[in-house]
């Protein structure tokens, strides 16, 4: 028979029980901080239509057109594994008439996401994002707040070396504009452009601008800039924006060229990097070392007005953002972040002797769970000297030790480990007689 040798998928990760403390650590700093804003968690589903990311993300963009797994179903439908979580919630706000709720309404979410990416150190194929949304609400003070809860995560997870990125990319009465100027822009240089951004020259110009290819980033710092050709109303919503973050004290960076990768996004957009100094040799041992920053994209978000209109909506004011667990995780451990306590270790051990011991043992542990004594078993094992052994590892204070005689006689063996000290007590006693030591011990 053929042997098989599965592995997971290339870019694809299992997450260890050493790594989900790092999860919840953080899962539990950024629900404490959002839920004190008034987030409420919900769930999207991870199979949507996949036209919900078609029309919503946008067929121009790198996530629709190179990065979506789809499929069709049995049935026939076209689906698509969620690539990210703005479509969904979109949809589920619309679909579920939370437009009939006091506004604004503010969600938070967090899961696995799965892109067709390139993998690399940072970058997976199936990866998790924690994500919060605000609908209902065009102020800016959203715009500054939803930039400032992220901000305060980290700080709560003790991370330095942060940068706060920001640019406003207009509306639809100053974009088409720019847009135009861009296009001409980038078209007297299309010979210096990469082969996909000549593509996008026709479809998008926009995405030039995101484009991680040298030649293409060194056209695009010549390129016109959006703040530049903003109408008044973006202009003033930018402005007020970056008063916010003055008066909160959030320091940022002005990054003309920021666009995100999207294209439902209008007026402000906002990503966040860490940045590390590394130690790079030069070539010329003359030269030494010098220090070059490494940057990695932690989180991003912007305002999207428009999204529920191209859903299917009306236009709903809205405003967002999802940070990647991963390269949280990934700093938390490189910061040798502090974990909670792990739970207390078990108290006791519960070793069995044979069969019929064996089957009434899972009815004690039960009883045991339910009067909050932490128990340890090896249902496993047989042998009385190795399930000690255990005991003893575990640091326990005392094992139960139910054997064939004891089993039939409707006894137990409570075995105290410091002294040695062995006594028989009754089956329907034992939790009772169990949890009283353990008290008189503590
Ligand atoms: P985006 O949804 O592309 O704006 O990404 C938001 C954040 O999710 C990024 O700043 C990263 O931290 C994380 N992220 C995005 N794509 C990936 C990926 N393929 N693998 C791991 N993390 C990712």
């Amino acid at each position: 028979m053929k042997k098989f040798h599965f592995q997971t998928p290339t870019g694809i990760h299992d997450v260890l029980p050493e790594d989900q403390e790092y999860f919840r650590k953080f899962l539990s700093v950024a629900r404490e901080i959002v839920e004190f804003y008034g987030f409420k968690e919900m769930e999207v589903p991870i199979l949507e239509e996949a036209a919900l990311y078609e029309k919503g993300t946008g067929e121009t963009t790198d996530i629709v057109e190179k990065q979506m797994y789809t499929l069709r179903t049995k049935g026939g439908d076209v689906l698509a594994l969620r690539p990210e979580f703005t479509p969904g919630i979109v949809r589920a706000y619309i679909q579920n008439g939370m437009m009939n709720l006091p506004q604004p309404v503010k969600l938070y979410t967090q899961g696995p996401l799965f892109r067709y990416e390139h993998p690399q150190a940072g970058r997976y194929r199936q990866f998790h994002q924690f994500d919060i949304e605000v609908f209902g609400e065009t102020s800016s003070a959203i715009d500054a707040q939803v930039i400032q809860l992220f901000t305060l995560i980290l700080k709560e997870l003790k991370f330095t070396h942060l940068i706060v990125e920001v640019n406003s990319i207009g509306d639809s009465s100053c974009r088409p504009y720019y847009k135009k100027l861009l296009s001409s822009f980038f078209r007297s240089r299309a010979n210096s452009l990469c082969q996909d951004c000549k593509r996008r020259l026709k479809e998008n110009p926009l995405r030039i601008l995101d484009c991680k290819e040298e030649k293409c980033q060194q056209v695009k710092s010549q390129a016109p800039q959006t703040i530049d050709h903003l109408c008044e109303e973006c202009k003033r919503h930018f402005k007020s924006v970056l008063e916010f973050l003055d008066e909160a004290d959030i320091p940022y960076h002005l990054d003309p060229y920021l666009v995100r990768g999207l294209d439902y996004y209008t007026k402000t957009v906002f990503e966040i990097f860490s940045e590390k100094p590394v130690k790079k040799i030069e070539e010329d041992p003359s030269q030494g070392e010098t220090e070059v920053v490494t940057r990695s994209a932690l989180a991003g978000g912007g305002r999207y007005d428009t999204l529920g209109k191209i859903l299917g909506g009306k236009d709903i004011p809205a405003m967002g953002a999802a940070i990647g667990i991963e390269r949280i995780v990934a700093l938390m451990k490189a910061n040798a972040a502090n974990l909670p306590k792990e739970k207390p270790g078990p108290q006791v051990f519960l070793a069995q002797l044979g069969e019929l011991p064996k089957k009434k043992s899972l009815k004690l542990l039960e009883e045991l769970r339910q009067a909050n004594v932490q128990v340890a078993e090896s249902l496993g094992r047989d042998s009385l000297r190795v399930q000690l052994a255990r005991a003893d590892k575990l640091g326990v204070a005392y094992t139960l030790i139910l054997g064939q005689k004891e089993a039939l006689e409707g006894t137990i063996v409570l075995r105290a480990m410091d002294t040695g000290k062995q006594d028989i007590v009754k089956m329907d006693k034992v939790v009772e007689e169990t949890k009283k030591r353990l008290r008189k011990k503590s």
